[in-house]
């Protein structure tokens, strides 16, 4: 039966950067990918433009990632945002940063970043193999039986860095969550992450494309405030998205009410006092164009009256203290509510995945089968839009690629039969 010492399974960021980190002298290194091509996900990130990591403190990224932060602290830590910058430009691939903090490589061509680090993989010795779907795994001390349609191989390690369950299209299809499952792992209950929602009878299909730069929004749910937040949106055809929503659909379900407060962080006896102060000043002007002196994009500001149920037609003058309390209810915090969560085959990352409390933070190998490490989004972490995903997938793909060199290490000072 052919043999390896770490076979890793999954040629995306997580795997490849294992792989390369990983290879080297008395440690074969296998890389199996069930598609034609590695790294069919990375290549479409950032729209085919690859946001690679964020710029900043690695401390401020513990945020980024939900209550999940705290596991990655010592991968992130041991491979910084600013190594990964590094790592590219020391092989001749520069960043650049933009104003948002956003990190892209200076071509904007996720195909580069995959390149190099296919490129890298071959220049390590690593055998990396396409259309090698894993079937099946077991544990036969003191290693791994990999089962594939071509196959059987033997391997000492085995690293799962076969990705979430979003975007199958691009490979990634949940396989990973079944492999740990048949050997003993617990996964936390999956579902979409970064997804735009989708609201019933949405009002705003006709500004479709229109963005508001860190909107102060909140989602209710039973009558009670479950988030409260702040970011950019945008109205799609079907309802809403933009980094603000993506970033908080983790927690968002359908049924619940998101809250859009147009006018801003405002208090409202405050944008009451300037409504009325400009219906004093100007009371023959029609309440449309009031809304948008309040700094409402006027498209919006045509619609919003008439979902107070004021007529297209009404002035300031006219307006009904009744009415002018709707509009001011809207202004405030335009209710809609979500009809669905995009699902899996949109979302950009899956929440859930592999239980983090059966991995060893500090190696990212099982606490329950020896041998066994976890790289990328398999495990129950994702993160905001912003280059934090794939930083997670490279840090956590470099520290399990530590994990497996320690312990060989830690093997050879015990000797023959011991490992
Ligand atoms: C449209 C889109 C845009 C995105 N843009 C960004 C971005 O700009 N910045 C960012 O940080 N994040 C982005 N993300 C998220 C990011 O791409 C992922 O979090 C990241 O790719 C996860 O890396 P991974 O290596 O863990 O998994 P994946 O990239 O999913 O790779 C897993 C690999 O394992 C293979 N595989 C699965 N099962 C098997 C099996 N049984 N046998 C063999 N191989 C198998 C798959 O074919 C796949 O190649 C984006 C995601 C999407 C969908």
């Amino acid at each position: 039966m052919e043999q390896c010492d770490t076979f890793v399974i999954g040629a995306g960021p997580a795997g490849l950067f294992c792989a390369i980190h990983a290879a080297g002298p008395g440690n074969r290194v296998l890389l199996g990918e069930k598609n034609a091509e590695p790294g069919a996900k990375l290549r479409i990130s950032g729209t085919g433009q690859c946001n690679i990591t964020h710029a900043g403190d690695i401390r401020t990224f513990f945020s980024r990632y939900g209550s999940h932060g705290q596991f990655l602290r010592p991968a992130l830590h041991a491979f910084t945002n600013q190594d990964l910058v590094r790592f590219f430009d020391d092989r001749g691939l520069s960043c650049r940063t933009r104003d948002d903090g956003k990190v892209f490589p200076a071509s904007r061509d996720a195909g580069e970043v995959l390149a190099l680090l296919v490129r890298e993989c071959h220049l390590r010795g690593v055998t990396l193999r396409c259309r090698e779907p894993v079937q099946q795994v077991e544990y036969r001390h003191p290693g791994f039986l990999v089962h594939m349609p071509g196959g059987t191989i033997f391997s000492r390690h085995l690293v799962l860095a076969t990705g979430g369950a979003s975007y199958p299209k691009t490979g990634s299809t949940g396989d990973g969550y079944r492999i740990a499952a048949s050997l003993g792992h617990s996964i936390t209950k999956i579902g979409p992450a970064l997804a735009p929602v989708t609201i019933a009878a949405f009002p705003f299909v006709s500004l479709a494309g229109m963005t508001f730069p860190a909107l102060p929004f909140s989602v209710w749910r039973t009558g009670r405030k479950v988030i409260s937040a702040e970011g950019d949106l945008l109205f799609t055809h079907a309802g809403l998205s933009g980094p603000g929503i993506l970033d908080n659909s983790r927690d968002i379900r359908a049924g619940d009410e998101i809250r859009l407060s147009f006018a801003g962080p405002v208090q409202r006896d405050v944008l009451t006092g300037k409504m009325v102060a400009a219906i004093s000043r100007a009371p023959t002007m029609m309440v449309k164009s009031l809304v948008s002196g309040l700094g409402i994009p006027e498209r919006l500001a045509k619609i919003l009256p008439d979902m107070a149920g004021v007529p297209a037609t009404c002035t300031g003058a006219h307006l009904t203290a009744t009415a002018r309390n709707h509009l001011i209810d809207l202004l405030m915090g335009c209710p809609l509510t979500v009809s669905s969560v995009g699902d899996l085959s949109i979302a950009m990352v899956t929440r859930g995945g592999v239980a983090l409390n059966e991995v060893n933070s500090r190696t990212m190998e099982s606490k329950l089968v020896p041998g066994l490490f976890f790289a990328g989004e398999v495990l129950d972490i994702d993160g905001d839009t912003g280059g934090f995903n794939l930083q997670a997938a490279f840090s956590t793909g470099y520290y399990a690629a530590q994990g497996i060199r320690l312990k060989e290490r830690k093997s050879a000072e015990q000797g023959p039969g011991k490992g």
